[in-house]
């Protein structure tokens, strides 16, 4: 099987007006086991949406039961207002690009490009004037008349995409389609990625691990965890302000540190903390109502500490001298691990020690469940 099902039917030529969907309340089973845990989500005209989460949190799922592949178990799928739960996949206006390629190994780029469109009934000069237009937009023209295998992994996967651009759909998922090309070629495919999104205005969702890709490509990421929404928002809302641990934990490398700490005075405005082991450390508020029950979890990102005289006493255990920026493995004083990152290449190596400042208006604030207490 080359392509199996990969080519979602025969839902070709509809119009290319950019979907709409609406997600509520979502649920996979499978048998007994409960994947999906009633998802609900709006998604715009036009957004490229990013489901990303750790392996096994069930996007694929998610996005399989949008493409139709997987039945709804309860909830309702809705596409420019219409209930899709029951409708083929082919019928639902989507094109979806696999991490496989999925490509016809014994037919030409152009037959991979033409075949889903002749079957469709297209005549011969709209099918040319499509393949055409997604050759030139992917630059594969030269490669129409090769079969797959004299394709490097990057070509092969345009040429996927091309085969989701031919169909003009409503909706593009994408389920980890660069997780097979090298490190460069990922990065160059990401901003291609981006910029036929601008070019297509077309809605996007696409699916990874890697919160990397989601940072740099995605107007809203959506992070999801065991089958749950964890958090919703654009990539620097989810940044700058985290709604729990495991969101601030997933999004930014070198991931955030996290402290414990107990609450000792606690003002409208302000919570000054005691770190474990010794060492205070003031945040500003406005901190949430619930605060105060000890113990609670201060979290830092790595390029937020500061190198100052006067902060808490840190031993480095290791450096890494990245050139524009300078990664510092050390440990406090009550044994807990840090990673400070400072920008440029800092005189710092192993066996140094160093005073570490945490900048008030930079710190996270987290209760025993995880739960950000800094208000959004
Ligand atoms: P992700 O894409 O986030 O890695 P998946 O959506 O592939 O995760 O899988 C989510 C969970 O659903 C996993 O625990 C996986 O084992 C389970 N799962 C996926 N497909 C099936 C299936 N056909 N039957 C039973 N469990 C499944």
């Amino acid at each position: 099987m080359a392509a199996g099902f990969r080519r979602l039917g025969d839902g070709v030529g509809m119009s290319s007006t950019m979907a709409e969907l609406t997600l509520r309340g979502l649920v996979k089973n499978y048998g007994p086991t409960r994947i999906i845990h009633g998802v609900d989500l709006d998604i715009k005209h036009g957004e490229f949406v990013v489901f990303v989460g750790p392996s096994g949190c069930g996007k694929s799922t998610l996005l399989r039961m949008i493409a139709g592949l997987e039945e709804i178990s309860s909830g309702e799928l809705r596409i420019d207002g219409v209930r899709m739960n029951e409708v083929a996949p082919a019928k639902r206006a989507i094109a979806m690009v696999f991490q496989s390629y999925a490509l016809y190994p014994h037919m030409t780029v152009y037959k991979n490009l033409s075949f889903g469109l002749e079957t469709a009934g297209f005549n011969k000069a709209a099918i040319d004037e499509r393949v055409q237009r997604a050759a030139r937009k992917l630059q594969i023209t030269d490669y129409l008349d090769r079969k797959p295998k004299a394709l490097s992994g990057g070509q092969r996967q345009r040429v996927a995409i091309g085969r989701a651009i031919v169909r003009e759909p409503k909706l593009f998922l994408f389920d980890e389609p660069l997780s097979n090309l090298d490190a460069e070629l990922r990065v160059q495919m990401r901003v291609e990625l981006s910029k036929l999104h601008a070019d297509l205005a077309a809605t996007m969702i696409y699916v990874t691990h890697d919160q990397v890709e989601a940072m740099t490509m995605a107007d809203r990421i959506v992070v999801l965890r065991a089958g749950r929404i964890e958090q919703a928002g654009t990539p620097l809302e989810l940044y700058n302000r985290p709604a729990n641990q495991f969101v601030a934990g997933f999004i930014g490398s070198p991931k955030m540190n996290f402290l414990t700490a107990a609450a000792s005075t606690v003002s409208d405005s302000m919570v000054r903390l005691k770190l474990q082991g010794g060492g205070e450390v003031s945040i500003a508020g406005p901190i949430a109502a619930t605060t105060a029950s000890p113990p609670v979890t201060l979290g830092i990102r790595p390029e937020h500490i500061d190198i100052a005289d006067g902060g808490f006493p840190m031993a480095v255990n290791l450096t890494e001298q990245l050139g524009g920026n300078t990664v510092i493995y050390g440990t406090l004083a009550n044994g807990q691990a840090l990673v400070a990152q400072l920008s440029g290449q800092a005189r710092i190596s192993r066996g140094d020690k160093v005073a570490v400042r945490l900048p008030a208006d930079k710190c996270h604030l987290f209760d025993a469940e995880g739960r950000s207490l800094l208000q959004q």
